[in-house]
C-alpha cells in the first residue's frame, strides 16, 4: 500500500536551507507498513539549496513570494504542484503525509503575510497540498506533528486502511449484492463515526429512485469517505460496543454479561483501551460463531501491529 510523503520528512535534504525534517514516526513507523513515496515541489522547481519562500496577499490574491529578491514565483510553484497532483493520482496512493506550515505542503494554518509587512495570520494553505486537495478530495491527509496525537493517528491510519478497502472494492466491478455486503461490513465503523451517515449511505444502497449502478457507486464514494472522514469519539464507540454485545447478551450467563459490560465502562471511563474491549468481544464472535459480526471491519479495521487502539489516549 504506497502513501505519498512531503520528502523532507523522510530525512531527505530537499529543504531551502539544504536540510531536512525527518519525522521519526513517518521514517520508522509508518514505512514497517507503507511503500512511502516522496514529492517535493520546491526542490523540482528552484533546486536545493534555495532562497526560502512565504505566502502573500496582495489585492486579495494569495501569491508565493521569495523573501529575499522578492521575486514572485507563484506561476512555478502552481504549475509543479498541478503537475505533481496528477502523479500523486497516477501513483494510486492511499494517503499522504505533509509537512505543516510549509508554503507548499502545510495542509492548514500556514503563514499568510500581509503585503510589504512582517504581520501574518496563520490562515493559508500551501499551494501542493492544495493542488492535492482540489485533485483528491477525499484522500486521507495528515501533517507530521499532528501524528503525535494518538486520536489524530488513530483517525488517519484508520481511513488510510477504509480508504484502501473502498478503492479495492470499486475497481473489481461491483455489482449491487457487492455493494450491500461491503456497506453492511462497515455498519459498525460507520456506526463509530455517527448513525446518521450510516442512514444515508443506507438510503443510497436502497436506490429507491433506481439509478444506474455506475451512479449509485459514485454517490456511495463520495458519502462512505465523508462519513469515515469524520473523527470517532469515545461515546459513539461505547455505543457500537454495547450494540455489538446485543448480539450475545441473550447467550451468556450473568457473570459473562457483566465482565462485559465492566469492560464496556472501563474504556468509556478511560482505565483500559478499545483493544482489550475488541478483544474480549471478538471472543465471544468466535465462540457463537457469529457470521454477521465476523465480517464487521470494526473489529478488525487494520493490522493489529499498529497497536492504535491500544493506547487509551486513542479516543476522546
Ligand atoms: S515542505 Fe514540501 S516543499 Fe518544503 S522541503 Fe519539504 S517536501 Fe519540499
Amino acid at each position: 500500500m504506497k502513501i505519498g510523503v512531503s520528502s523532507c520528512l523522510l530525512g531527505n535534504n530537499c529543504r531551502y536551507d539544504g536540510a531536512g525534517s525527518k519525522d521519526n514516526f513517518v521514517v520508522e513507523e509508518l514505512s514497517k507498513y507503507f511503500e512511502l513515496i516522496a514529492y517535493c515541489p520546491e526542490e523540482m522547481v528552484f533546486g536545493t539549496p534555495r532562497e526560502s519562500i512565504r505566502l502573500v496577499e496582495i489585492d486579495g490574491e494569495i501569491r508565493v513570494i521569495s523573501n529575499k529578491e522578492q521575486n514572485d514565483v507563484t506561476d512555478k510553484l502552481q504549475k509543479i504542484s498541478h503537475t505533481l497532483a496528477s502523479k500523486v493520482f497516477d501513483d494510486n496512493l492511499c494517503g499522504f503525509v505533509f509537512k505543516a506550515k510549509s508554503p507548499s505542503c502545510g495542509i492548514e494554518r500556514v503563514k499568510l503575510y500581509t503585503h510589504n509587512s512582517n504581520m501574518n495570520e496563520k490562515k493559508a494553505v500551501g499551494l501542493f497540498a492544495q493542488a492535492i486537495k482540489d485533485k483528491e478530495p477525499f484522500l486521507p491527509i495528515e501533517e507530521d506533528g499532528r501524528l503525535n496525537d494518538p486520536w489524530l493517528k488513530e483517525n488517519f491510519l484508520m481511513q488510510i486502511f477504509v480508504y484502501k478497502d473502498l478503492k479495492k472494492f470499486l475497481e473489481n466491478d461491483p455489482t449491487f449484492k457487492a455493494l450491500v455486503e461491503f456497506h453492511t461490513s462497515y455498519k459498525y465503523l460507520v456506526y463509530a463515526k455517527g448513525q446518521e451517515s450510516y442512514k444515508k449511505l443506507g438510503s443510497i444502497v436502497a436506490n429507491h429512485d433506481k439509478k444506474s449502478l455506475e451512479d449509485v457507486l459514485v454517490e456511495y464514494k463520495v458519502a462512505f469517505l465523508s462519513a469515515l472522514g469524520e473523527k470517532g469519539n469515545i461515546s459513539k464507540t461505547y455505543n457500537v460496543l454495547l450494540h455489538i454485545f446485543g448480539y450475545f447478551k441473550k447467550l451468556i450467563n450473568k457473570d459473562e454479561k457483566e465482565h462485559i459490560l465492566t469492560a464496556c465502562q472501563e474504556y468509556k471511563d478511560g482505565i483500559i483501551p478499545l483493544i482489550a474491549v475488541v478483544k474480549l468481544l471478538n471472543l465471544y464472535v468466535k465462540r457463537f460463531d457469529d457470521s454477521y459480526l465476523k465480517t464487521q471491519k470494526f473489529l478488525n479495521p487494520y493490522p493489529k501491529e499498529l497497536a492504535l487502539r491500544s493506547d487509551i489516549k486513542a479516543y476522546k
